[in-house]
């Protein structure tokens, strides 16, 4: 492997195919499972650190076919049109299941994928959701320092992977499909609370569903406004109420109004301190689930641990030890052999 010889410089100053190479073979290294690729990786994190954070992060979620790609492509060629760089970045949480991909195997993006101005990355393929969300939010630090001003992270309605998107943006957009009960399941898996703003698609098909929908959504942010967790929203309620709005991705209708509740979300965020507030959170709460996710490592591999590890788990199946009793022994014989 040649991936030695990629460099932060590469990355934020080359440009053109040379550019994508240098962010291409980072991003590559970052996703490595190798402890020496690790090390470097770190050194290019570093590096790249100072030429970070200068990118507006967009969360996108959906259950499949309500039509992310469709608008993801209208959106980026629309913002790419404005004089922006367009990086899209994906989870996709059925990989770290089966290996098996909901939203990789077709194509996507076609135009998008294809123009100078627009870096798209697939979700890294194996990994615990954790491992391949802490990949995603490398690779997006890779792609702001090669100054992309828009980095698009997309994700599917599955699972616990919109949580992990909507803790690295700075907004949270569901998108949903005019039809009665998307609503009810996006509000019982909790995704609406994470929602900084809701879309309707395919608003075209049937308008009168989807101002149904309008309606119903918002009056469901308004109680969930009133009576949900806030530790839940990432925005707050005070400075900004999450609005609803229709658009149709095919027919590429409501693409400026959408962006234009985008510009307004982020001049009161700004404005209000929260924007940078929001962002040192995710930085912190990321640290600390990254030592979790590590020490929970580390503590399976522990000999000691390993050792005992068998006979406990067949004493708590067998009720034999209380499942409490068991892991403090666990816990300290790591410590105590440590
Ligand atoms: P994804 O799985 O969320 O990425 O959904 P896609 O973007 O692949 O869209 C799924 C299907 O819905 C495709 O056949 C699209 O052409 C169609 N579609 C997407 N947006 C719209 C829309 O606004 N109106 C209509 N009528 N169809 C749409």
């Amino acid at each position: 492997w040649a991936l030695t010889s990629v460099s932060a410089d590469a990355v934020v100053q080359a440009t053109g195919a040379q550019q994508r190479r240098a962010i291409a073979k980072s991003i590559t290294l970052l996703e490595s499972t190798r402890a020496d690729h690790r090390v470097q990786a770190d050194e290019l994190l570093t590096a790249l650190l100072p030429h970070t954070g200068k990118s507006f992060r967009l969360g996108i979620s959906g259950v499949p076919g309500v039509g992310k790609s469709t608008f993801i492509e209208v959106l980026g060629l629309y913002l790419i049109g404005q004089g922006h760089r367009v990086a899209v970045l994906t989870i996709d949480p059925s990989s770290t299941v089966s290996g098996g991909s909901i939203l990789g195997d077709k194509t996507r993006m076609e135009k998008l994928s294809v123009h100078e101005h627009a870096y798209i990355r697939p979700s890294p393929s194996s990994g615990t959701l954790g491992g391949v969300a802490e990949k995603t939010r490398e690779a997006m630090l890779v792609c702001e320092a090669a100054s992309y001003d828009v980095v698009i992270v997309e994700t599917v309605g599955v699972g616990q992977s919109e949580t992990a998107v909507a803790n690295m943006t700075d907004m949270f957009v569901l998108m949903q499909l005019p039809n009665a009960g998307d609503d009810l399941q996006a509000i019982k898996k909790g995704v609406m609370e994470l929602a900084d703003l809701v879309v309707i698609n395919k608003a075209d098909i049937d308008p009168h569903a989807a101002t149904r929908a309008q309606a119903q959504i918002t009056s469901s942010l308004r109680l969930l406004g009133l009576h949900g967790n806030p530790e839940h929203a990432h925005h707050n309620e005070a400075i900004w109420h999450p609005k609803v709005i229709q658009i149709s991705a095919l027919k590429g209708q409501g693409v400026e109004t959408f962006w234009a509740s985008v510009q307004h979300f982020k001049a009161l965020q700004t404005q209000s301190g929260n924007f940078a507030a929001r962002r040192q959170q995710q930085s912190l709460a990321w640290m600390w689930e990254r030592i979790d996710a590590g020490l929970k490592q580390a503590f399976r591999q522990h000999p000691q641990v390993q050792a005992l590890l068998p006979q406990l788990t067949q004493a708590v199946l067998e009720g034999r030890m209380a499942a409490s009793t068991a892991a403090r022994n666990l816990l300290s014989a790591q410590i105590n052999r440590a």
